[in-house]
């Protein structure tokens, strides 16, 4: 029988994952990608990646142990301010804790796209997706923003919140949380700001205020990302020009009013401002089944960042990696198919559920609820 063809939209820790099994057992993929390559963009902050989820896929691709030696188990560590500076929470993991160790983003990527074995993953860089038109005699067909088009067999979207391909199977599209976070990180912080790197530590650092809060986390190479969390309609600041490093500078100090010093210094030694309002799917996002397309990751179900959306989106991959692998024909494939969007959407309604509650008490009008909630993860 001729082996099915697949292709993934989006090289991000689902789809890579995906793949990356894929190629495991034999099977040939194509993932593609709207980056001209790998290092087109900084690639983000650190992702903690938990022994049940991302570990487990990590596995499944036979990447654990490299994964092990590039990961960060300190990382896991978490100190909670109060807004004068009082340390309310100060805990650091057990040398042996890697239920959640933090590894960056460019270093996961770099672990998934290989060098593994003789031959490379197929991720064609440059291939930005427009449309996916499923159910065509040949079977469904990739449309490129330069005109081109390709047809697969099976398509699995697995780009992230604005996906292209999710408006093959639904019609939702993300909604705003009514949080937004702007991002800035400090360089060389060990050496530039040694006060605040002690204050940092080896893991996150988290200030919780009214209906905002301060987190910032530590990298690998004394990079820190710092979040700044706040309530406000989706326009704050729309209109600022965001290269303007002390306008906007200027406009967080007086949002952070009245808070500690060094709370403060993370944004005054910010390098640079990103606006990121926080968009969600609405929880247990499902759609009627589509021969021939998927989605999972973000594109199936976006939720708030507290920690399971790439964990997620990799332990899907696997799996449905895994599903691809064991159908032998193009019925079993949908069968297989159909199978792994019914458990997807059961474990990530599950999540979604968990981190919408967690964004409400984590940027809400009580802080003693963010700490609170820290309190029941360490005890769950
Ligand atoms: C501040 C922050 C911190 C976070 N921390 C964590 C954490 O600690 N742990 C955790 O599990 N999760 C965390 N998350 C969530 C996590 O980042 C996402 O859930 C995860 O990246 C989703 O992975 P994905 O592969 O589904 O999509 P993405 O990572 O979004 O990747 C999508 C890929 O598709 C590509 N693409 C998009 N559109 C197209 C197109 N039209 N054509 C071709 N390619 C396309 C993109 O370029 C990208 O490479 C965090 C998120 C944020 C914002």
């Amino acid at each position: 029988m001729r082996r099915r063809r697949i292709a993934v939209v989006g090289a991000g820790p689902g789809g890579l994952t995906l793949a990356r099994v894929l190629h495991r057992h034999g099977h040939p993929v194509t993932v593609l990608e709207r980056d001209p390559a790998p290092d087109a963009r900084p690639p983000g902050g650190t992702l903690d990646l938990q022994e049940g989820l991302g570990q487990r896929a990590l596995d499944k691709a036979g990447l654990l142990p490299k994964f092990r030696s590039l990961s960060r188990p300190e990382g896991q560590a978490m100190r909670i301010l109060d807004t004068d500076g009082t340390v309310l929470r100060d805990w650091r993991p057990r040398p042996e804790d890697r239920a959640n160790p933090e590894i960056d983003r460019g270093h996961l990527r770099d672990l998934l796209l290989g060098p593994h074995g003789a031959r490379p993953l197929d991720v064609r860089w440059g291939r930005r997706v427009t449309r996916v038109v499923p159910g065509t005699l040949d079977g469904v067909v990739v449309h490129f923003a330069d005109g081109r088009q390709e047809t697969y067999d099976l398509v699995v979207g697995a780009d992230g919140a604005w996906s292209r391909v999710r408006a093959a199977v639904s019609p939702v599209t993300p909604r705003y949380t009514g949080v937004t976070f702007v991002e800035t990180s400090l360089d060389d912080i060990d050496t530039r700001h040694p006060g605040l790197a002690r204050l940092v530590g080896d893991g996150s650092l988290a200030v919780y205020g009214v209906n905002r809060a301060l987190v910032a986390q530590r990298n690998s190479g004394g990079h820190v990302k710092v979040y700044a969390q706040f309530r406000a309609p989706l326009d704050w600041r729309a209109s600022l020009d965001w290269t303007d490093i002390d306008a906007v500078r200027s406009d967080l100090l007086t949002l952070f009013d009245g808070w500690s010093a060094p709370a403060l210094d993370l944004l005054r030694h910010g390098t640079a401002f990103l606006r990121r309002p926080l968009y969600v799917l609405p929880v247990s996002h499902t759609w009627t089944h589509v021969p021939g397309v998927t989605l999972l990751g973000d594109a199936a179900h976006l939720m708030p960042p507290l920690g399971a959306g790439a964990n997620l989106a990799m332990l899907e991959g696997a799996e449905l990696a895994e599903s691809i692998t064991s159908a032998s024909g193009p019925e079993e494939l949908d069968e297989a198919v159909r199978a792994f969007e019914e458990r997807m959407w059961a474990r990530a309604g599950r999540w979604a559920t968990i981190t919408a509650a967690g964004l409400e008490r984590l940027v809400g009008p009580d802080p003693a609820e963010a700490v609170a909630l820290f309190d029941e993860v360490q005890q769950s």
